[in-house]
């Protein structure tokens, strides 16, 4: 045997007698046969014995076949042959069945044994029973595609990222995605989380940390807004590499679950707007009642002021019988006149002021334009909508900077409607000044004229005929709100194309989110 197994290798003849090369085959865990070059079992060692149930001496000259359970397709036999026919070792699993007619996984390997000539003489079949381990392979396969079509019919996008951000596992939904978005979805919402959590998103890695829902928001190529909530799991697994075996080096990935949340965050918006509408409401009902006695007021106190005037005259000069009556006719008149203002001034309703906060201006001027949806729509106009992608928030009163903007656009319609021209656009605008936020509200109505621009914020001023009955409170009430705020309001003196009123509002002291 020991000159046989040599005889293709130029190895030199190993300096051990060769009954260690018999005890070591005798005494291997694997099932070691040599046969003929016609598949005769010439010797089979103890093991073979354990594995197959054939005692040694039972197979001397029986065929391999004999172990064979003829489920094996023939093309592994046939491709079998023809490797070891090209005098090449073959390996392979083959279905086997034992003396007492059991079945078992057997992974054999062949080896071709040639004398000095280079020619076939014998074969050395080894082989081991590796059902338990095609059992284990088969249940992790089998648990692999239960959780690929549990994944694949979750109703929600699930994809699971390397440690480069690389897909290594989606679904379907997640695919859907992938067609709707155009790019790589999960590179995208990584973007936008990575920047959102900063140094927190790093922490998070290193400690395995669940990084909580992110609402992200983005336009499909279509102009649509969607709105999608992805939160992620990190979980380790470890290197399955041969390097790994006895220094386990953890591997962390980053499963995201992505969920649609369009129409979830329509309804939000609408209720949202709606109750926008409805305290804008109440705000300018308020409003027009402190308008309307204000207004009252400053008719009132003319005259009184005149009467209080005429008093005083009177008073300076001596009095004699006929004037004693007149005077004192005089002074309840102007008590009762005082009083009655005191008490017109009693009735003017509080304004509420709301706690400051900070306002995403971006966010209030998408609602105060849903609001005015109805009224755009009605005259036909076509709004322009430009808001600047990285405006901080702003420190303010939320409500009373709808109010303001909702006066702003409301009074741009109106110029719109009265000026029955063929152009009816209006241009909104935010933008990032060097220490403020600027909202431009530009209309295509007649433009307010120059000598016009600063009389427009003084109260009772109105560019509106009498028949109208309007007081023109709304850019003064507006010019509060923004001097309030600590910024400017004007009337761009420059822009020709009708009006442009601009508003710039201060940035918040550092340290505001
Ligand atoms: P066939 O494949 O049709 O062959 C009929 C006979 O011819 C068999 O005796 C076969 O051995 C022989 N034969 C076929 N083609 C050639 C060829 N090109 N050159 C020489 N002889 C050929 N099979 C198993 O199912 N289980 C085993 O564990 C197993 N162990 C083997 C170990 C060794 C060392 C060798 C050499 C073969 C082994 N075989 C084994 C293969 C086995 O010999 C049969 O080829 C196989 O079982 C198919 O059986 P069959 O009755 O369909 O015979």
């Amino acid at each position: 045997m020991e000159a046989t197994m040599n005889a293709m290798s130029d190895t030199p003849e190993p300096d051990l007698p060769g009954w260690i090369f018999r005890q070591a085959v005798e005494q291997s865990a694997l099932a070691i046969s040599i046969t003929d070059d016609r598949a005769h079992i010439l010797y089979a060692n103890p093991a073979f014995h354990r594995v197959t149930g054939y005692g040694t001496e039972e197979v001397l000259h029986s065929n391999e076949s004999i172990l064979s359970y003829k489920v094996t397709p023939r093309l592994v036999y046939d491709t079998m042959w023809a490797r070891l026919q090209r005098q090449q070792a073959w390996n392979g699993r083959l279905v086997n069945r034992r003396k007492d007619g059991s079945r078992y996984l057997a992974e054999l390997t062949i080896t071709p044994v040639l004398n000095d000539q280079g020619e076939t003489t014998h074969y050395l079949g080894m082989h081991r029973d590796v059902t338990e381990v095609h059992r284990l392979e088969r249940q992790v396969q089998n648990q692999k595609t239960i959780i690929e079509s549990v994944v694949d019919a979750a109703p929600v996008a699930i994809v699971l990222l390397d440690g480069d951000d690389r897909v290594i596992l989606d679904n379907h939904e997640y695919k859907k995605l992938l067609g709707d978005m155009g790019t790589e979805p999960a590179a995208r919402l990584l973007r936008v989380i990575r920047e959102r959590m900063g140094a927190s998103f790093e922490r998070a890695r290193q400690e395995a940390r669940d990084i909580p829902g992110q609402e992200i928001r983005w336009e499909t190529p279509a102009g649509e807004s969607r709105w999608l909530n992805c939160s992620g799991t990190w979980f380790e697994e470890q290197d399955a590499s041969a390097d790994a075996f006895y220094e386990p080096q953890p591997r962390r990935f980053l499963l995201l679950v992505i969920q649609e949340i369009t129409t979830y965050k329509q309804q939000e918006e609408a209720i949202r707007t709606y109750a926008l509408r409805a305290l804008l409401g109440e705000r300018e009902r308020v409003a027009s009642v402190r308008e309307a006695l204000s207004g009252a007021l400053f008719q009132l106190e003319g005259p009184v002021n005149q009467l209080a005037a005429a008093l005083t005259m009177m008073e300076r000069k001596p009095v004699t019988e006929e004037t004693a009556p007149l005077l004192s006719t005089l002074d309840s008149a102007l008590r009762s006149s005082r009083e009655a203002i005191e008490t017109l001034r009693a009735c003017i309703p509080n304004e509420t002021l709301e706690p400051e906060q900070p306002v995403d201006l971006n966010a209030l001027l998408a609602d105060v334009l849903r609001i005015v949806t109805p009224e755009l729509l009605a005259a036909g106009i076509i709004v322009e909508w430009q808001p600047s992608v990285d405006l901080p928030k702003t420190q303010g009163r939320p409500h009373e900077l709808a109010s303001l903007f909702r006066q702003l656009l409301a009074n741009a319609i109106q110029a719109i409607v009265e000026s029955r021209g063929r152009r009816r656009e209006i241009r909104l605008v935010s933008q990032l000044r060097d220490d403020c936020v600027e909202v431009l509200v530009e209309d295509s109505g007649p433009g307010i004229p120059e000598e016009w621009q600063l009389k427009v914020f003084q109260p009772f001023f109105t560019t509106k005929g009498a028949e109208q009955q309007h007081l023109g409170m709304g850019l003064t009430l507006a010019q509060d709100v923004v001097a309030r705020h600590g910024g400017v309001m004007e009337v761009d003196p420059d822009y020709r194309d009708g009006a442009r009123i601009r508003v710039q509002l201060p940035l918040p002291a550092r340290g505001v989110p």
